[in-house]
C-alpha cells in the first residue's frame, strides 16, 4: 500500500513524502482507512510502529474542511500521559501540516499560563495536552470543547497508570457527543477495555501483534548483575563499545539517574540525566543535546522518557529492570525505530528476578544471557521450568525463576531443572552467607569466577 491510496490531501501527502516515508506502516494502514470514516477506533500500538502519522495524518485530513460551529476551542484534542510524548506529537502535527494553515499548541502542566492563554485567545485547530492541566483551563474557563470533532487518548494504559481516569472522564464529559473518539493503548487490559466502554462509541478495533513484532530488529540480551558495583562495571564496558553510537540507559530512580550520568561524565563519556525531577525546559534542552549530537548516553527514567523520539538510539540499556512489563517494551523501542536495527541490554541483578519473569512472560521469550569476558558473573541463574516442585531456595519466592543459596546446589542437581546456582563464591566465609557445595552444578561458577579473577590480575 501506497500512502496516495490512503486518499489523503495533497498538502499532506506532500508533507509526508519530504519525510522521506515511502510507505505507511501496519498501524497507518489499518487505522487512517477507519479514521477517515469517522468511525471510533481503539489500537494497540506502540511507540515506535508509526502511531502517531496514524491519527495525525487522518485528523490533519478532516481540518481540510472548515469548521460549521463558530467559536474558539480546539477542533482536534491529544491527550497523552506525558509532556515528552505530548512535545511528539506537537512536532508530528506541525511537519505532517506544514503545507495547511493550522493554529495548533500545546497546555502543559509545569509550563507558564501566560503563553497558553494567549494560544487560547483565537480559534485553534490542535492541541495536544496532559490531562491535568487542560481540565485546569475548562475549569478556569480559558477554554471549551463545544468544536471539538475528534479526541485522540494516545497511550491510554499510561494514563490510567499514572491516575489520570478522573480527569479524563472530567475531560470527556465536557466533549460533545458528536465527536470521534480513538483510544491508542500498549495492551488492552481491562481496565483500558472498561474506559473505552464509557468513552468510545461503537469503536473498530485493531490490534497488532505489537509486543513482539515491532520489536523484531532489536536484539535484545541480558547479563546478570551481582552488585551495583558489577553493574556499574559492565555499563563501563558496554559504553566504550564504538559501535554504540547513542544510548538511553534506564534507571530505577532519578537520584540513580543524576548520579549514574555525573559518573560516566567523569570516566569521559558525555552523558546527561532526563528525569520527572527537571523541569521542562531543563528536560527540552537536553533532549535537544541528544538530538543534535552533544551527548552520547541519556540516562533516563521511565516516565521522563515515554514518548521521547530521538533517531540513532543505536542501544537501550536497561541498567535497572523495569518493575513493569509494558515499560520494557516501551524502553526498548526507543531503539529499532522506523525500520533501523538496534541493541536492547538488560541487567538482572538477584533482587529483579521477578521483574524478569513478568518481562518474559510478557514478550512471550526468554531474554538470552551474554557474558563479557572478564565480566561474567559470580552469580548463576538458572530457570526454573513450570511445573517443577524444587524449592526454589534464596530466590524471590514465586515464579521461574530462583537464585540459589550455595548450600542447595546438589538438591537443584538432582532435580535437573531449576534455576539454581551459588552463592558468591568469593562471600562464601562472610557471616552469614552459606558455603556453596562443589558439585557439578557450579562448576560454571568456579570457571567464571577464575576467568573474573584473572582478568582483575591482568589489569595494570
Ligand atoms: P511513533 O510510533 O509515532 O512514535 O513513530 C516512530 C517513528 O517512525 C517516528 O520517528 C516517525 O517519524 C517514523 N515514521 C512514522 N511513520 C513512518 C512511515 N510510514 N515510514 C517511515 N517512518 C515513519
Amino acid at each position: 500500500m501506497t500512502f496516495a491510496e490512503l486518499n489523503l490531501n495533497p498538502a499532506i501527502l506532500k508533507a509526508v513524502t519530504a519525510c522521506g516515508y515511502t510507505n505507511p506502516t501496519p498501524i497507518q494502514q489499518q487505522a487512517i482507512p477507519i479514521v477517515m470514516t469517522g468511525a471510533d477506533l481503539i489500537a494497540t500500538a506502540q511507540t515506535g510502529t508509526g502511531k502517531t502519522a496514524a491519527f495525525v495524518l487522518p485528523g490533519l485530513q478532516r481540518l481540510t474542511t472548515p469548521s460549521a460551529i463558530p467559536g474558539k476551542g480546539p477542533r482536534i484534542l491529544v491527550l497523552t500521559p506525558t509532556r515528552e510524548l505530548a512535545g511528539q506529537v506537537m512536532d508530528a502535527a506541525r511537519t505532517y501540516g506544514r503545507g495547511m494553515r493550522l493554529r495548533c499548541g500545546s497546555l502543559l502542566g509545569g509550563m507558564p499560563y501566560r503563553e497558553q492563554l494567549r494560544l487560547l485567545s483565537a480559534p485553534v485547530d490542535i492541541i495536544v495536552a496532559t490531562p491535568g492541566r487542560l481540565l485546569d483551563h475548562l475549569e478556569r474557563g480559558s477554554v471549551r470543547l463545544d468544536r471539538l470533532e475528534m479526541l485522540i487518548l494516545d497511550e491510554a494504559d499510561r494514563m490510567l497508570d499514572m491516575g489520570f481516569s478522573e480527569d479524563m472522564e472530567k475531560i470527556v464529559a465536557r466533549a460533545p457527543e458528536t465527536r470521534q473518539t480513538l483510544m491508542f493503548t500498549a495492551t488492552m487490559e481491562n481496565s483500558v477495555l472498561r474506559l473505552a466502554q464509557k468513552m468510545l462509541r461503537e469503536p473498530q478495533r485493531i490490534e497488532l501483534a505489537v509486543r513482539t513484532a515491532s520489536h523484531e530488529l532489536i536484539e535484545q540480551r541480558l547479563h546478570v548483575a551481582d552488585s551495583l558495583h558489577h553493574k556499574k562495571e559492565l555499563l563501563r564496558h558496554l559504553v566504550s563499545d564504538q559501535k554504540l553510537t547513542r544510548a538511553i540507559i534506564f534507571s530505577a530512580t532519578k537520584r540513580d539517574a543524576d548520579d549514574l550520568a555525573r559518573e560516566l561524565t567523569r570516566d569521559g563519556h558525555p552523558a546527561a540525566a532526563l528525569h520527572g525531577d527537571m523541569n521542562q525546559f531543563a528536560r527540552n534542552k537536553t533532549i535537544e543535546r541528544m538530538r543534535r549530537g552533544g551527548i552520547r548516553l541519556l540516562v533516563a527514567t521511565d516516565v521522563a522518557a515515554r514518548g521521547l523520539d530521538v533517531t540513532g538510539i543505536s542501544h537501550v540499556i536497561n541498567f535497572d529492570l523495569p518493575r513493569f512489563a509494558e515499560d520494557y517494551v516501551h524502553r526498548i523501542g526507543r531503539t529499532g525505530r522506523a525500520g533501523a536495527s538496534g541493541v536492547a541490554i538488560s541487567f538482572v541483578s538477584s533482587s529483579e528476578l521477578s521483574y524478569l519473569e513478568r518481562i518474559e512472560r510478557f514478550i512471550g521469550k526468554r531474554l538470552p544471557e551474554q557474558n563479557i569476558d572478564g565480566l561474567a558473573p559470580l552469580t548463576v541463574l538458572r530457570r526454573v521450568s513450570s511445573g517443577n516442585n524444587a524449592r526454589r531456595p534464596g530466590g524471590p519466592g514465586k515464579g521461574r525463576y530462583a537464585k540459589s543459596s550455595g548450600g542447595n546446589g546438589g538438591r537443584n542437581q538432582s532435580q535437573g531443572k531449576s534455576w539454581g546456582g551459588s552463592a558468591k563464591p568469593g562471600r562464601a566465609g562472610a557471616p552469614g552467607a552459606s558455603r556453596p557445595q562443589r558439585s557439578a552444578t557450579h562448576q560454571p561458577v568456579i570457571e567464571y569466577r577464575t576467568r573474573r579473577a584473572e582478568a582483575m590480575k591482568n589489569q595494570p
